[in-house]
């Protein structure tokens, strides 16, 4: 098994087994990162990482994970945004027994005819 130096921001330079880490890959941006658990302190570390680390990793034998943006990055937002008294607004309206019904009846106003 492959043992491979990696560094953990509160122990500083730790060895991991290939298998305890993971290169994550981001098919619409090509960024990478590889995270792991150190071995030491058991925090989770996760850092950014250039394709040419990418490819090192993962010929040591690293897992690799391929993730995507979430799809509502990209979706079409109208009206203001969300200020903190909807919130509250919100978590009062969810405090009555007819929220679902109320809710489901702004939400269907809301639509476009
Ligand atoms: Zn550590």
């Amino acid at each position: 098994m492959t043992t491979i130096r990696a560094s953990c921001p509160t122990c500083g330079d730790v060895q991991i087994q290939a298998s305890d880490l993971v290169v994550r890959v981001c098919a619409d941006d090509d960024r990478g990162s590889y995270c792991f658990r150190c071995p030491s302190c058991d925090r989770a570390v996760a850092k950014e990482a250039s394709r040419r680390i990418v490819d090192l990793l993962v010929a040591s034998g690293v897992r690799m994970q391929v993730w995507r943006l979430p799809a509502e990055l990209t979706e079409e937002r109208s009206g203001p945004p969300i200020q903190p008294d909807d919130v509250l607004d919100f978590h009062l309206l969810l405090q009555e027994d007819d929220w679902f019904a109320r809710v489901a009846e702004m939400v269907r106003r809301s639509l476009p005819r």
